[in-house]
């Protein structure tokens, strides 16, 4: 496309204050795109920003033609309403998927911008190619960001779907039987190393989204980063299992770019 004389994707990224981890995130999904070839914008808020100026801000991206998709880094400060800001972003910029109206067309089935995180692991499904055909997944997390719109994907008619879905939450009794049942686990609840090797059952395909910094005084920023799978023992029981770091976190920022290059396809043709 650039070399047609078009402008390359132009993916802008609002961060409201300094939270640490969002830091790093918008960080490397901003290096990501250089990497690419693909522009971005970040837009830096203080944390104190009232959320009438943030929701302007997010207008005026809406408006602006130069900019093909637009995130606004998650969490936000408390006085400002998360739902507020995700309604406010245009749905033909929602590039992480979490606008009401492109979670209603995922339910259905339509083609929609799929929220970054599941749409990463169905990318990783698919390069594997891994038959999930009539597997049993339990997905361990029903946030809108992750759990719910993956139990979504793989309860879905789609060529890495057609999975029977269990989805748990911090309700759910026998999690530990639930879990022995499961043919693919999906651990999105953000408790370091909670899936033990005796919740996993011989061959089963374990995908780690969770990413938790726990104190360690040893290492040389005085944390590590924690899966949600006590990985040194459940990968001997695996067939596939992802690392953290190093595993999802890399296909969520693969998942948001192939969403701003959509978003950039549709507007521009
Ligand atoms: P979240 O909004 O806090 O949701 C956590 C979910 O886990 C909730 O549904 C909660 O149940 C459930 N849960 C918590 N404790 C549980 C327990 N003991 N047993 C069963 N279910 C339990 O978190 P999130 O935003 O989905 O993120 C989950 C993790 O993934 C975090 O570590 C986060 O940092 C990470 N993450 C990673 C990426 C990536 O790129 N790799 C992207 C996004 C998030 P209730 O609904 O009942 O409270």
């Amino acid at each position: 496309m650039v070399s047609n004389g078009k402008r390359p994707p132009h993916l802008a990224a609002v961060l409201v204050g300094n939270n640490g981890a969002s830091e790093t995130y918008v960080a490397s999904k901003v290096k990501n795109c250089a990497e690419i070839g693909f522009e971005s914008s970040l837009i830096r808020l203080d944390a104190n920003v009232p959320e009438e100026t943030l929701l302007q801000t997010i207008n005026n991206l809406n408006n602006n033609n130069a900019i093909d998709g637009i995130l606004v880094q998650l969490p936000l400060p408390k006085h400002i309403s998360e739902q507020k800001v995700i309604e406010c972003i245009s749905p033909l910029k929602d590039v992480d998927g979490f606008h009401p109206a492109s979670v209603g067309k995922l339910v259905q089935g339509l083609p929609t911008f799929i929220p970054a995180t599941p749409y990463g692991i169905m990318l990783m499904l698919e390069h594997y190619n891994i038959n999930t055909k009539g597997k049993h997944a339990v997905v361990i997390g029903r946030s809108n960001i992750v759990g719910r719109p993956m139990s979504i994907l793989l309860s879905s008619n789609l060529p890495y779907g057609n999975c029977t879905v269990t989805i748990c939450h911090s309700h759910t009794p026998n999690l530990q039987e639930i879990c022995l049942q499961g043919d693919i686990i999906i651990a999105a609840l953000g408790r370091p190393e909670f899936v033990k090797a005796n919740m996993v059952k011989e061959g089963a395909i374990v995908i780690d989204v969770g990413i938790t910094r726990v104190e360690d005084a040893t290492a040389k920023k005085g944390f590590r980063i924690k899966g949600d799978v006590a990985f040194d023992e459940v990968a001997p029981k695996a067939s596939y299992i992802t690392p953290v770091p190093g595993g999802v976190g890399l296909m969520t920022i693969a998942g948001l770019l192939q969403n701003t290059l959509q978003a950039y396809k549709q507007r521009l043709g």
